[in-house]
């Protein structure tokens, strides 16, 4: 394993293409257009140059790590990736599209993952020819600093892929955690929920958002509260994993409608300046 290839070059794909570097993989970060691409390799040199000036990393050593990564816009540069890790929108049409075509551009042994929040990890190895070469590497918001990978295993994925992406996320300095496939595998089926709960709480006037978030904090110890971690994560792609696990696991799973009323206003969360907190200065 030599060679990543990260697709979408957002908040996720960003913080993946940079501690596939920083373990010492030749990393190609792809996006739809130079300008994504360019955001999520400023946002990686911006997060090395701190380590620089934190002492935890080398001059020298930050720039290897650049070195390391190159930019894409074409999805054809995947003929060169030993592993892909898609991190592109949480949409099942354009992950169907990726992964039906990286098939194709791929040679037989790249490994395709997906960082899906969701999404069966099933019906998208069923969009290749290579389904038991498909598995799911769900890395936890913001990537450098959280442990966790959820290494989910589709229904068909092999042993062999399982152990490769499993010892590879070690190398990546996680730890892997295995999961078999099912809506919202385990990390968002039991977080979610409780997010959108604090967004019922809100939309029936219950209380503040401050106070939600307080009480989650001091009450639970949470290091944040529920409405600000969802405006971390963005609130688009909150609702599309309620979605799923409302079709997967029933009604109890229902999104709340302030939720979808954020989304359809353009309210996304901090990426958008505005979610249940104000982030314009
Ligand atoms: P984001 O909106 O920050 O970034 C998505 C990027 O994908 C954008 O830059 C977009 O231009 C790009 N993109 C869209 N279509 C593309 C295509 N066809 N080819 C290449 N790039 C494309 O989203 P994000 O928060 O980084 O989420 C990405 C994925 O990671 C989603 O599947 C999401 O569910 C998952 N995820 C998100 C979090 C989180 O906390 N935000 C955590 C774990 C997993």
């Amino acid at each position: 394993m030599k060679t990543i290839m990260v697709i979408g070059a957002g908040q996720m794909g960003g913080g993946i293409a940079q501690v596939a570097a920083q373990a010492g993989y030749s990393v190609i970060l792809n996006d739809i257009k130079d300008e994504f691409v360019e955001r999520g390799f400023g946002i990686i040199q911006k997060n090395l140059s701190r380590s620089v000036e934190k002492g935890k990393l080398t001059a020298e050593e930050k720039e290897v790590m650049i070195g390391l990564i190159t930019k894409s816009t074409s999805l054809q540069d995947a003929v060169a990736a030993d592993l892909v890790i898609e991190a592109a929108v949480e949409n099942m049409a354009i992950k169907a599209q990726v992964f039906s075509q990286l098939d194709v551009i791929c040679p037989e042994h790249t490994i395709l993952s997906t960082n899906t929040s969701s999404l069966p990890i099933t019906e998208i190895a069923a969009f290749t020819k290579r389904p038991d070469r498909v598995i799911g590497m769900h890395f936890m918001n913001p990537v450098p600093v959280m442990k966790l990978v959820e290494v989910i295993r589709g229904l068909a994925t092999s042993d062999e892929v399982y152990k490769t992406i499993e010892t590879l996320s070690e190398k990546m300095g996680k730890t892997p955690v295995e999961v078999n496939d099912a809506p919202g595998f385990i990390a968002n089926r039991v977080l979610i929920p409780m997010l959108n709960e604090a967004v019922c709480t809100l939309n029936e006037g219950i209380a503040t958002v401050e106070a939600i978030d307080n009480v989650m904090k001091l009450g639970m110890n949470h290091p944040m509260g529920p409405l600000a971690l969802a405006d971390l994560i963005g609130l688009d792609t909150v609702l599309s994993i309620m979605e799923v696990l409302h079709e997967g696991l029933g009604d109890k799973y229902r999104p709340c409608p302030l939720l979808r009323k954020y989304v359809k206003a353009g309210w996304l969360g901090r990426k958008s300046g505005r979610g249940f907190y104000n982030y314009q200065t």
